[in-house]
C-alpha cells in the first residue's frame, strides 16, 4: 500500500537525526505503529521523484535483520520516510559503559549484523555504507536489525555532508582515498571494518578513537589510518572474541574477513549452537533500557553530569 500523510497519526518524537526529526506515528488504516524520519532537502521535485523511486528498492529489503521499509512521500521538500518501529532504539542508546554488553549477547548482536549485511550484498547487491552503533536499531523482542543504508544515489547526493561528526567508522582506506579526493575506494570490505569498530565500541561502552585524546579531528584520522587498530578490552570477552573482531579491523582491506569467513568463524558457529533460546536477549534489552532510563531521570535531576551524547 501507498503511505501518505493524512494517514498517519504523529506521536513522540523519537530521536533528532542529521536531516530532521524521527517520529512515532501510526498508519491508521492498518493501525501499524511506525517510524517516520523527516529528510529535509532542498530539491525540486523532479530529484525529489527521482529519490522517492530510488527508495522503492526498499520493499525488496526484507529480511529479518533489516529494519522493514513501508514507504516514503515527500511533502514540499521534505522527504518523509516511514519504517519499523523498534521500540528499544538503537544499540548506542543501549550501552551503559565497558563491558555491559555479556559476549554471548555480543556475538549474537554481531551474527544479527552479519547476516544483514551479507543479505544486502547477496540480495540487493549493495553496501551498507553507514555501519555503526546508532544504524543497528533493537526491540523489545530482542531482535537487532540495521537501518539507513544507502540505496539512492540521489539522496546521497542530496544530503550535505554538513556533519562529518567527531565519530569516524570509516575504514582506513577510505580516509586516505578521501583526502586524496578518490572516490572508488569503497568496497564491501570497509563495511567490515565499521562492523568491527562497532563490536568493539558495544565491548568498550564508547566510542574506540574518543575525541579527547586527540587534539583534533586530522590527529583522530590519523590515529585509524596509522595506528593500532582497536581491541576487545580482555577482562571481559574471550580470546575467540578478540580475534574474530581482530579480523573485522585488519588495517589492509584486502586481510579482513569475509561475510562467509565471519559466518564460519568459531565465535559465531557457537552462537549459532546456542540457538534462538540460548541467549536471553529479551532480558538484555529490558536491563539495558532500565539503566537508559534511570541515567536520563539522574541526569535531569542533576545528579549526574550530562554528558552530550552523539547523535
Ligand atoms: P540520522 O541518521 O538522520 O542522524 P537517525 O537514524 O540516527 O537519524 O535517527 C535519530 C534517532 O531516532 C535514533 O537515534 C533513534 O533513537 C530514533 N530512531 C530512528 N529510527 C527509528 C526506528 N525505526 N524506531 C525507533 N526509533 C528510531
Amino acid at each position: 500500500f501507498k503511505i501518505n500523510m493524512e494517514d498517519l497519526e504523529l506521536h513522540d518524537v523519537l530521536g533528532k537525526g542529521n536531516y530532521g526529526e524521527v517520529r512515532k506515528v501510526r498508519h491508521t488504516k492498518t493501525g501499524v505503529e511506525m517510524a517516520m524520519k523527516e529528510i529535509r532537502l532542498e530539491l525540486d521535485a523532479s530529484k525529489l521523484n527521482a529519490i522517492i523511486m530510488e527508495l522503492d528498492i526498499l520493499h525488496r529489503a526484507v529480511s529479518p535483520e533489516i529494519v522493514e521499509f513501508y514507504g516514503a512521500f515527500f511533502i514540499e521538500s521534505c522527504v518523509f520516510y516511514c519504517m519499523e518501529f523498534m521500540d528499544a532504539g538503537s544499540l548506542e542508546s543501549l550501552l551503559n559503559g565497558p563491558c555491559s554488553v555479556p559476549e554471548p549477547v555480543l556475538a549474537r548482536i554481531t551474527s544479527r549484523m552479519v547476516s544483514g549485511l551479507a543479505f544486502l550484498k547477496d540480495s540487493l547487491q549493495i553496501m551498507h555504507r553507514d555501519v555503526k552503533p546508532t544504524n543497528v536499531l533493537v526491540n523489545s523482542r530482542g531482535e537487532v536489525k540495521l537501518c539507513d543504508f544507502g540505496v539512492s544515489g540521489q539522496l546521497e547526493k542530496s544530503l550535505a555532508k554538513t556533519n562529518i561528526g567527531c565519530q569516524s567508522y570509516m575504514a582506513p582506506e577510505r580516509i586516505k582515498g578521501e583526502s586524496m579526493a578518490m572516490p572508488s575506494t569503497y568496497t564491501v570490505a570497509s563495511d567490515v571494518w565499521s562492523l568491527g569498530l562497532s563490536i568493539v565500541e558495544a565491548g568498550l561502552g564508547v566510542y574506540p578513537y574518543p575525541p579527547e585524546t586527540y587534539s583534533n579531528v586530522f590527529a583522530q584520522l590519523q590515529a585509524i589510518v596509522h595506528g593500532d587498530p582497536p581491541q576487545l578490552p580482555a577482562e571481559a570477552y574471550s580470546d575467540v572474541a578478540r580475534a574474530f573482531v581482530a579480523g573485522c579491523l585488519e588495517k589492509v582491506a584486502e586481510r579482513r574477513f569475509t561475510y562467509a569467513q565471519m559466518m564460519r568463524h568459531p565465535w559465531l558457529v557457537a552462537d549459532q549452537e546456542r540457538g534462538a533460546d540460548g541467549v536471553d536477549m529479551v532480558g538484555w534489552v529490558k536491563g539495558a533500557m532500565q539503566k537508559r532510563k534511570e541515567k536520563k531521570e539522574a541526569a535531569s535531576r542533576g545528579t549526574t553530569p550530562v554528558t552530550p551524547t552523539n547523535a
